[in-house]
């Protein structure tokens, strides 16, 4: 079998190196003259950018790729769990550190609001059974047949699948700052907590299953060990040049055109670029029927992220490796950035400071860190030449007051990035940061299907396919692809 990936996210790395481990002959096709997609790394006088991706967590799913090959992952990629997890920080000053310790967290619930205790221990468990559900059963079966859905429907509206996240974190748990730091998972994936299927509560309970680690290096270290072990394996990996489209012959895929024009014959294409894009882009409309343009049509797209990456000649000892801050206003905040579209002062933002747990991120003496605060995605309209300045401009000042002094006289490195650059640089349909949104009428099979109905031959794994965002979705979405190819 001759199989193209197109895409070197995790989720074409990934499927790249199952579909060798199938003997397939496989070319993996990438934009940019670095691998990694959403996890690329951004180097600058000493300092070591991860673009994306920070948190790592289920690290057997990036393990068994090199296990598929007989390969030790040692030897390829150093990854360390971390005991602080999160640090919320609040508008009053107020600080949680989450983490596995289930003694600290009750202490600290405890301290909030002792009748929470109970309700955050049954929150617990009940995401254990999503998890089990949604996770340990669904997350690596593909969801192309509408029976099959048809079947889960009993258990998912057993497991309150038609509440929010936040509406079931506020069913257990009464406080409102608990509520908010127990319900903010969907943003990991580019949901609002208030409208994502509670299916994603699951997400709370993977975390305290299996840890929250980071890579030594950076996480592109994991991209470097994970190229390293596709050139072992003879993939052929092609740099710096697009796909300009998919090309079929009666609805069955045939190869690739690059921006180049060579042609590249394929038996199968994998999509990791994001599904819309690549339905309305890549391949001709005039063979998409009238109700798969209804369902691309009705898709609303995940937030979209402003991150900028800076840079200290200063080392800011007490900063945990992962905070967020909450603004005062959160729902309104949340519906300003998925529903209005606009933007909004007080914003809510996650700060990463990887020299927190490795030096080797900054320069000797320095700190490097980045923030993202979620913004409107590009269906907004703004005009990022503008408004980015103003929105660095706007951190930096709520930084500097809450968690780093001084902040603008130690900066000595920066450089942001907005939707803008999440919409052409990446292909990805209105600058969104994850793809779809996370909601139920968006997920599963109603998702775009790993195994495209409209072309034989053409797949998908990514962010926009199922399972869906972050980096365990991804990888899962290749395990899918395992199943199907
Ligand atoms: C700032 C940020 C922070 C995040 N933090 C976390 C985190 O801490 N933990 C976590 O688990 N997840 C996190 N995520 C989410 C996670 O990074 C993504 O969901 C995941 O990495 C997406 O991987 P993917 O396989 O969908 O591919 P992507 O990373 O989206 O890569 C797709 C690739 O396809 C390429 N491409 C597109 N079109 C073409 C074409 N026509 N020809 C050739 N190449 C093309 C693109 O250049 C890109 O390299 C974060 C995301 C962002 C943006």
């Amino acid at each position: 079998m001759n199989s193209v990936v197109i895409g070197s996210g995790f989720g074409g790395i990934a499927a790249a190196l199952r579909l060798k481990a199938k003997n397939h002959k496989v070319t993996l096709i990438e934009k940019h003259k670095d691998l990694g997609g959403r996890a690329r790394v951004f180097r600058k006088n000493g300092f070591t950018f991860d673009g994306g991706p920070t948190v790592i967590t289920a690290p057997h799913l990036i393990n068994e790729l090199f296990q598929l090959f007989n390969k030790n992952p040692q030897n390829y990629i150093q990854i360390k769990p971390l005991s602080t997890w999160y640090r919320f920080v609040f508008e009053d000053g107020s600080k949680f550190d989450y983490s596995g310790n289930e003694q600290e967290m009750k202490a600290q619930i405890k301290n909030i609001n002792k009748d929470d205790v109970v309700g955050y221990e049954n929150l617990l468990n009940f995401t254990k059974k999503i998890f089990d559900k949604g996770f340990i059963e669904l997350s690596e079966v593909p969801f192309d047949n509408p029976f099959f859905m048809m079947k889960q429907i009993p258990s998912l509206l057993n497991l309150k699948s038609y509440k929010s996240v936040y509406a079931l974190v506020s069913y257990f748990v009464k406080d409102e700052k608990l509520r908010r730091l127990l319900s903010m998972h969907p943003l990991l994936v580019g949901g609002n907590p208030f409208t994502t299927t509670s299916i994603y509560g699951l997400i709370l309970y993977l975390e305290k299953k299996w840890g929250i680690h980071y890579s030594m290096g950076g996480t592109g270290k994991i991209i470097n060990g994970m190229e390293k072990l596709m050139k072992e394996e003879n993939i052929n990996i092609i740099k710096g040049q697009e796909v300009t489209n998919i090309i079929s012959k009666d609805n069955k895929i045939i190869g690739v055109k690059l921006d180049n024009n060579e042609e590249i014959n394929a038996d199968n294409v994998i999509c990791n670029a994001d599904p819309p894009s690549v339905y309305s882009k890549l391949t001709e409309s005039k063979n998409l029927n009238s109700l798969f343009k209804w369902k691309m049509k009705r898709m609303e797209y995940s937030m979209g992220l402003f991150v900028y990456y800076f840079g200290t000649k200063n080392i800011y000892e007490n900063v945990e490796h992962h905070t967020i801050k909450f603004g005062n206003k959160y729902k309104e905040h949340l519906e300003d950035i998925f529903d209005k579209k606009k933007l909004n002062n007080d914003i809510s933002y996650y700060l990463h400071r990887p020299t927190a747990t490795d030096r080797s991120m900054a320069p000797e003496g320095n700190d490097c860190f980045y923030v993202l605060v979620p913004v409107p995605n590009n269906q907004s309209g703004i005009d990022w030449s503008v408004e980015g300045e103003k929105l660095k401009n706007l951190v930096v000042d709520k930084m500097e007051q809450s968690l780093l002094p001084n902040l603008r006289d130690n900066i000595v490195e920066d450089f942001y990035l907005t939707p803008d650059y999440f919409e052409k640089d990446l292909n990805t349909k209105h600058g969104s940061g994850f793809s779809i949104q996370p909601k139920f009428s968006q997920s599963a099979y109603f998702r775009f299907h790993n195994k495209s109905e409209i072309y034989d031959g053409l797949y998908f794994v990514g962010a926009g396919t199922h399972p869906g965002a972050g980096v365990p979705g991804v990888l899962s979405s290749a395990k899918v692809l395992d199943k199907i190819l």
